[in-house]
């Protein structure tokens, strides 16, 4: 998969509040601001793993995928997608916007096994 043909890059914020709220929308553009987001790496399925410097460090990971997205956090949300998926969202999509290389999760992860 080339960057151009990424899915994540389509992504708005309407996508993301459709997925979630506006005020997650909001906490997470936020977070993202404050660049808490740790070793962005790809899934083998083009999915996202971070690490987010929160009250804790917590392990995200995001697929997105038939127009779907999928999240997990070791912050164990109420809601299907926290706030730290969406910023990781961003900071992705940052990456791709700024041509920053995204390295391959290797399969031994710690991400992997947390979540
Ligand atoms: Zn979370």
């Amino acid at each position: 998969m080339t960057p151009s043909d990424d899915p994540f890059r389509e992504l708005t914020w309407i996508d993301l509040t459709f997925w979630t709220d506006k005020q997650t929308v909001a906490e997470g553009r936020a977070f993202f601001q404050k660049k808490k987001i740790r070793q962005l790496a790809m899934t083998r399925t083009g999915g996202i793993l971070a690490w987010v410097d929160a009250e804790e460090l917590f392990a995200t990971r995001v697929e997105y995928s038939d127009g779907d997205l999928i999240a997990e956090c070791t912050c164990q949300p109420v809601e299907a997608i926290c706030l730290h998926a969406i910023a990781v969202v961003i900071e992705y999509i940052a990456h791709l916007k700024k041509q920053i290389a995204v390295p391959a999760a290797l399969p031994n992860d710690a991400r992997f096994f947390l979540l």
